[in-house]
Order: C-alpha cells, then sequence, then structure tokens
C-alpha cells in the first residue's frame, strides 16, 4: 500500500513540474493547448473512431510515439484521455515493451492505468487549486445543484464525472450520491441552454 502511495505522490510531482514545464494555466488548458504540448513532446495525434469501449491508444515504437484518441468523445473526457496517456509517455515506455496500451473503463494493468488517472487529473485540475475553488464556495452540505454551480464557477476543463470523483475523494460527498444525476440537463434547467446549444431555436 505503501509503494502504491509512493507511486501516485511521484505521478503528483511529475504532473506539477510538467505543467510548469508547459507553462499550463488552468483556465486556459483545452484541447489546442493539449495539443501543443503533443508537439512539443513530438507524439503524433490520431482522431480514431475506436470501438466506444476505447477512450485512447498509446503506441510507441522506433523512437516513434503516438496516441490514437476516440474521435467521439466530448471535449472535457478527451482533454483527459489525452493527458492521461501522457502520462503512459513519460512513465511507462519500458513496460509498454512492442504492444500498445489500450485505454478506456477496465482494469488491464491496474497500478498504470490508475497512476495515469491520477496524473492527469493534477495536470488538469491541481488539488490545491481545486480546494481554494471549494472554500470559495463555502459549501457544507453538498447538493447535486451545488455541483453545477461548482462546475460553473471552477475555470478547468473538466467534466461532471471528474468534478464528483475529487468530491468523493475529499469526501465531501458520498461514493455514488449523485450517480443517477444528469448533470447535463439540471444545469439547463438552472441556468438555461447553453447558446451553443440552441441550434436555431426560434427567436422570442
Ligand atoms: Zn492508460
Amino acid at each position: 500500500m505503501t509503494d502504491r502511495r509512493a507511486y501516485y505522490d511521484d505521478l503528483l510531482s511529475l504532473a506539477r513540474e510538467k505543467r510548469a514545464l508547459h507553462g499550463v494555466e488552468t483556465g486556459q488548458f483545452g484541447l489546442s493547448a493539449a495539443r501543443r504540448i503533443y508537439k512539443a513532446e513530438g507524439i503524433k495525434l490520431h482522431y480514431w473512431p475506436l470501438s466506444y469501449k476505447i477512450k485512447a491508444v498509446y503506441m510507441c515504437a522506433d523512437g516513434y510515439s503516438s496516441v490514437a484518441v476516440q474521435k467521439s468523445l466530448p471535449d472535457e473526457p478527451k482533454l483527459f484521455a489525452l493527458i492521461h496517456e501522457l502520462k503512459h509517455h513519460y512513465r511507462d515506455q519500458e513496460a509498454l515493451g512492442s504492444g500498445a496500451f489500450i485505454c478506456g473503463d477496465f482494469n488491464a494493468n491496474e497500478l498504470i492505468e490508475k497512476g495515469a488517472e491520477v496524473f492527469a487529473a493534477e495536470f488538469i485540475y491541481p488539488r490545491a487549486e481545486f480546494e481554494e475553488d471549494l472554500a470559495a464556495l463555502g459549501i457544507k452540505s453538498w447538493t447535486a445543484e451545488d455541483v453545477v454551480r461548482l462546475k460553473r464557477a471552477c475555470k478547468a476543463k473538466v467534466s461532471y464525472t471528474f468534478l464528483c470523483k475529487r468530491l468523493e475523494r475529499l469526501r465531501k460527498i458520498a461514493r455514488g450520491q449523485f450517480a443517477g444525476v444528469q448533470f447535463q440537463k439540471l444545469e439547463e434547467r438552472l441556468f438555461g441552454v447553453p447558446f451553443y446549444r440552441q441550434r436555431r431555436r426560434s427567436s422570442v
């Protein structure tokens, strides 16, 4: 268990170090900034229509690295998947051998995969910044509506799944507390349909 903790701690440091190296600022960090990092790191990026269970794949052969990412993913999980793959690039080339890391919602290479999740979470939205944003909201007992408010208040480009997992880890909410909530619909009910999703509704 201690080894696991040490492994994760090392990845948290790596995430902070690489964020600084690439000048990442949470509020500005999105897909185009991630693509710039890929370019700087010499990783070729492909948008492939992968099987729906697969989010992304990391491959490396003869010193050439490439990542294929599921084309149909929404922006936030796509960004998360790209940074998850970045961890494989930095740390797992030896473990990879001549194969590929196929990453999705399953548990092959459990520690390596969970480590990539830990790395990506810290890289995209460092826990210290998350805790500052929580403190600013000052919520004691969390409701689903509060999670929507957090999503709108925080500057990081992360999904509702991300926020709920973080809140679970910090024991602000119980595990699976909001599992059945359709957050997008709830957000629209509270704040209206965002302009970019309104598609030519008749003007009133
Ligand atoms: Zn992976």
